[in-house]
């Protein structure tokens, strides 16, 4: 094992080791890390629904019900009845003739591409679009086109010279997890219809944040769901749970049941753990306008203060807000500042990010009181 060593002590001199941090305890925006409380800067959580009361009572009942581990994958014994009530819910959601859940997002990324692209299909892809994606580009073996972000004319110029691929399809982040920004999802899907490509978005970030309803990147756009979208979401993130799915044609998502090798291979979610997502998905819905007023009037508050201190937030225009700080040694000098004063947000380097572009990724929610935004601003004053 000499070998592993050197590599560990490479990493280390260039700054890009990576080490887990553990949070003893948790409450609204505030964790508990060695004994030291923090405000936590860094949750997907946001509408702050991890801990409503509603979904942990969903999660208890159907606990007593069915207990915890489901025992089996989805196509042998691993489907109850709340794995069916959520994908019923997700399609209702999403406006999608069916769903499919997935044990996470990654396992839904690196399914759902090699299931509906091969050796003679191309895929187009947004050069930050998640590893997930870029993972299962890499299972597919199909061919890929990197475009240039969010850029439409260099996707365009990409689609005119490849017309001769079977099967064409375009995959897009709705937003992007490292830079907060939004594809300009509306663009592209004219660029899908014109070049007869299929659309997957990865409404990840999207999912409960964007859009009235918290339907996300469609709805946001006012863009109508067709056979030629694929929405994939998490159940992690704003929703507050765990697992992900994908939502579209029925046929898809039967081919999906045949083909997929990540939902095929894989122990099912646990049932208490469908229950409380499919409860997610109705406060997403019906219950959470106030929070998701809540969640914008903190990201603006933030966003704000910090263009106003002067950081290069890379064009952020949702609760996800990056501050460049260039190289790997001084984004872990800033984490280190911000965590001694008792702000959690983690430094993040490569290969998450782009070489030369570390960064602090603070990510808002509705559980941040003003309070708390105005800690984080007070302390970056105080560093500039
Ligand atoms: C978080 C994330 C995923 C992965 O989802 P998990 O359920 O955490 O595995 C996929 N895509 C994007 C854009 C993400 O941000």
């Amino acid at each position: 094992m000499k070998e592993l060593g050197e590599e560990l002590k490479e990493l280390s001199k260039k700054n890009l080791l990576r080490k887990l941090t553990c949070i003893e305890s948790s409450r609204g925006s505030k964790i508990s890390i060695n004994g030291k409380t923090c405000v936590n800067f860094s949750s997907n959580d946001y509408l702050g629904l991890s801990s409503h009361p509603e979904i942990v009572k969903a999660a208890a009942s159907a606990l007593k019900k069915y207990g915890f581990g489901s025992g089996a994958s989805r196509l042998l014994s691993g489907t109850y009845a709340p794995h069916v009530k959520l994908e019923e819910r997700l399609a209702n959601f999403k406006k999608t003739e069916a769903a499919l859940v997935f044990n996470t997002g990654y396992a839904a990324n690196t399914g759902i591409i090699p299931a509906i692209t091969g050796e003679d299909a191309l895929i187009f892809s947004d050069e930050l679009n998640h590893a997930s994606i870029i993972d299962g580009i890499r299972l597919s073996k199909a061919k890929v086109k990197i475009y240039r972000h969010r850029d439409v004319n260099h996707l365009e110029s990409l689609l005119k010279i490849n017309l001769k691929s079977k099967r064409r399809l375009m995959i897009t982040d709705t937003i992007f997890s490292m830079d907060g920004d939004i594809a300009p999802l509306k663009d592209i899907f004219s660029l899908c219809e014109r070049y007869d490509a299929l659309l997957m978005i990865d409404d990840a970030h999207g999912t409960g944040v964007i859009g009235k309803t918290g339907r996300g990147g469609l709805e946001h756009f006012g863009i109508k769901q067709t056979d030629r979208i694929i929405q994939m979401g998490t159940l992690s993130k704003a929703a507050g749970c765990f697992g992900a799915f994908i939502a579209g044609p029925k046929d898809l998502i039967n081919l999906l049941i045949s083909k997929a090798r990540s939902f095929i291979y894989s122990t099912s979610l646990p049932p208490a753990v469908a229950a409380a997502a499919a409860k997610a998905i109705d406060l997403i819905e019906f219950e959470s306008e106030d929070r998701r007023r809540k969640l914008w009037i903190n990201r603006q508050r933030l966003s704000e203060g910090l263009l106003k201190l002067g950081y290069d937030t890379l064009g952020s225009e949702t609760p996800i807000i990056p501050v460049l700080t260039g190289d790997t040694k001084s984004v872990l000098k800033v984490g280190e500042y911000l965590f001694k004063r008792k702000i959690f947000a983690p430094a993040i380097r490569p290969p998450t990010v782009p070489e030369g572009k570390c960064r602090i990724r603070f990510s808002v929610t509705a559980a941040h009181t003003k309070e708390d935004i105005d800690l984080l601003i007070g302390v970056l004053k105080k560093s500039a």
